[in-house]
């Protein structure tokens, strides 16, 4: 099966990715790995990202778009793949459709996973992280059982900047102004599922599978 997986931050795409690429022995495809790999290795397109970002910059798309291209003519993607995190915007869209088509393989679904904004913020920005073991908490929904102190080794627990209110309101806008309206372009294209996010990542996983027509024990057997 050959997915893509959309929604807004905080809405557990990523999660979902990953139980998906397990369940279906599929590679998930995330442009965040994609990027770590390439850097780490000195590739060509890895040395030439960086000179971006290390100067605080947006990676231009034909340099993303490169590396998504080479990441799908591998020999693991010929079954399908997930992909999260491409495209972001209508462009990198169509370049997506080129590198498609230059393959000859075409998209089965987009999966949208919805969230109200409010929903998304509370979510967010509730989140504490251990930053010795990395443990995630959630001030409502799984406090710690020390209020700010880790369970697991007793370290203070900290925000994310990502998590701040603020930054989460930015994120929000942009993902509403430039990754949004993606829906509207594959609307004639591909099939498009709306999947509403649960607070239960289970019920949303299953909500996921179903559509998919995945049985959702398969999950369990892998
Ligand atoms: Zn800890």
């Amino acid at each position: 099966m050959r997915l893509i997986l959309l929604g807004a931050p905080g809405v557990g795409k990523g999660t979902q990715a990953t139980l998906l690429s397990k369940a279906l022995s599929i590679p998930h495809i995330s442009t965040g790995d994609m990027f770590r790999y390439h850097i780490s290795n000195n590739t060509d397109l890895g040395m030439e990202a960086k000179q971006y970002i290390d100067k605080g910059m947006l990676v231009p798309d034909e340099i993303t778009v490169g590396m998504v291209a080479d990441r799908l003519k591998q020999q693991d993607c010929r079954n399908g793949f997930v992909l999260d995190g491409f495209p972001r915007t209508i462009q990198q869209a169509k370049f997506l459709d080129k590198i498609l088509k230059d393959l000859n393989i075409q998209l089965d679904m987009v999966i949208n996973i919805t969230l109200d904004d409010r929903e998304i913020i509370k979510r967010l920005s509730g989140r504490r992280i251990c930053p010795q073991c990395s443990a995630v908490y959630h001030i409502e929904d799984k406090p710690p059982k020390n209020e700010g102190l880790c369970d697991n080794c007793g370290t203070g627990l900290v925000q994310r900047g990502d998590d701040k209110e603020e930054t989460i309101i930015k994120r929000l806008q942009v993902y509403h102004s430039q990754s949004e309206p993606i829906l509207e372009y594959y609307k004639d294209k591909v099939k498009i599922v709306n999947i509403e996010s649960h607070k239960l990542l289970e019920v949303t996983t299953k909500r996921v599978f179903e559509a998919l027509g995945v049985d959702y024990k398969t999950l369990n057997a892998c």
